[in-house]
C-alpha cells in the first residue's frame, strides 16, 4: 500500500494551469494510484469548474493523492459593477488574487445576444501608453497561466456570465507575458476547454518581438489586433512610448510579415482622440500605414476619459467624420460602441493606480 501524501509547505500547482497532456504527465508522476483518471479530472475542472475526484469513482486513497499533489483554487471575487448599454449588460469583475493584487475582467455585449470576455495578463502594464489607466500603475507583475484561465473559469462558474469569444486586452499587454502561448494552447486544446482559435483574440501595443514570436509559434486561426491610435511617429511616441524602441515603419514590417492565413485580417485598434490623433491628415496616414498590409479592419474607439484625462472625450459628430475620412481611404472600418464607461470597463480605463503604491483597497460589492 502506498504511503499517505505528506503536506508540503510550497504551493501546490493549479490543474488548470496545465494543458491536458501537461496535467496527465504530472499525474503519472505524481499520483501512484488513480492516474488514469487524470483526463476526466481535467476536464471536471476547465469545463465545469469544480474538482471533484470523488465523483470520478476513484477510492480515498487515490483522491487524497490527487489532492496532496495538485490544487484547484480561483481568484476570489473582490466586487462586480455593470452598465446597461444599446446591446447589453457590460459587466466588470475585480477579482482578488492570491496574493492579495486585483486584476480585471470585463464581460462585454458585442449584440445578438452575444457576449466577449477580456481579460487581463498582468498585474499592471511597464507600456506606460499615456491614455491608459493600468500603465499608471507599472508592471507589478505577469500573471501565471492558471491566473488567466482562472478569470474565464470565475467567470463562467462563479459569475454565470456567458461569452464565446476571449480577448487579451484588459490589464497588460500580452504578448510581454511568457505564459501566453502556453495559454493560448491550453485554451484551445481540443481534449480540454477546446476554445476555437478564431474565439481567441491577442491584442498588441505593438511589440515586435512578440509578433515576430507569434508568427513563428504556429497558431494560423488565431486572431491579431494591434493598437496603433496614431500613424505619426511624433505623435504616436509620445502616447505610446513602445513607439520610441520599435517605431511605426518596423511595426508594419512584423505586421506586413504576420499572415498567418490567407482570409487572415488584422484588427486595428484606434482610439480617437480630440486634438492629438482625430484630423483628415491622421486618417490619411491610418489608410498610408495598413495600405501594405493584406486586409485590415480599422476599430475606431471613442476615448474614455479616466481618472487622468488626457483630452476630452469625442463627440458623435467627430467620431463620424473621422470614420468617413477613413472609408474615404477605402478602409474597413467599425466604429466600437463605448461600453461600460461609467463602470471604468472601456478601453484604457482598466487598473488600480492604489495597486502601484501596495495599497489593498475596501471591498464594495
Ligand atoms: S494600453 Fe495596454 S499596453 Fe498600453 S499601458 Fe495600457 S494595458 Fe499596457
Amino acid at each position: 500500500m502506498d504511503a499517505a501524501p505528506t503536506p508540503r509547505s510550497t504551493p501546490l500547482p493549479q490543474v488548470h494551469g496545465y494543458t491536458p497532456d501537461g496535467f496527465i504527465a504530472a499525474a503519472r508522476e505524481l499520483v501512484p494510484r488513480g492516474f488514469g483518471a487524470a483526463r476526466d479530472l481535467y476536464k471536471q475542472v476547465v469545463l465545469e469548474g469544480r474538482c471533484e475526484p470523488e465523483s470520478l469513482g476513484l477510492s480515498a486513497e487515490a483522491c487524497a493523492h490527487y489532492r496532496a499533489a495538485f490544487r484547484f483554487e480561483l481568484p476570489s471575487v473582490a466586487h462586480t459593477v455593470s452598465e446597461e448599454g444599446d446591446t447589453g449588460t457590460t459587466a466588470k469583475a475585480v477579482l482578488r488574487l492570491e496574493d492579495g493584487y486585483e486584476v480585471e475582467c470585463v464581460l462585454i455585449p458585442m449584440g445578438r445576444d452575444k457576449h466577449t470576455l477580456c481579460v487581463s495578463s498582468q498585474v499592471g502594464c511597464k507600456m506606460g501608453c499615456t491614455f491608459c489607466e493600468t500603465a499608471r500603475m507599472g508592471l507589478l507583475r505577469h500573471l501565471r497561466p492558471d491566473e488567466i484561465v482562472g478569470q474565464l473559469l470565475v467567470a463562467r462558474h462563479v459569475l454565470g456570465w456567458d461569452f464565446k469569444n476571449v480577448v487579451f486586452m484588459g490589464m497588460g499587454e500580452a504578448l510581454d507575458n511568457p505564459s501566453l502561448f502556453h495559454v493560448l494552447r491550453l485554451l484551445n486544446d481540443p481534449s480540454g476547454m477546446s476554445i476555437a482559435q478564431e474565439c481567441l483574440t491577442v491584442c498588441t501595443v505593438g511589440s515586435v518581438d512578440g509578433i515576430n514570436s507569434l508568427r513563428d509559434a504556429g497558431f494560423t486561426r488565431l486572431n491579431l489586433s494591434v493598437s496603433l491610435n496614431s500613424a505619426d511617429d511624433s505623435t504616436r511616441s509620445r502616447i505610446m512610448p513602445v513607439n520610441r524602441k520599435h517605431a511605426l515603419a518596423e511595426l508594419q514590417a512584423a505586421l506586413v510579415a504576420y499572415r498567418p492565413r490567407r482570409n487572415f485580417a488584422l484588427g486595428v485598434n484606434y482610439c480617437l482622440m480630440p486634438g492629438l490623433n482625430d484630423s483628415r491628415e491622421d486618417a490619411a496616414r491610418v489608410a498610408a500605414f495598413c495600405a501594405p498590409i493584406a486586409r485590415t479592419l480599422v476599430n475606431v474607439i471613442p476615448y474614455n476619459p479616466g481618472n487622468a484625462p488626457l483630452t476630452r472625450a469625442p463627440s458623435e459628430d467627430e467620431v463620424d467624420a473621422f470614420i468617413g475620412w477613413l472609408r474615404e481611404e477605402g478602409l474597413a472600418v467599425r466604429r466600437r460602441v463605448t461600453k461600460g464607461r461609467s463602470v471604468m470597463a472601456a478601453c484604457g480605463q482598466l487598473g488600480n493606480v492604489e495597486l502601484r503604491r501596495g495599497k489593498s483597497l475596501p471591498v464594495t460589492r
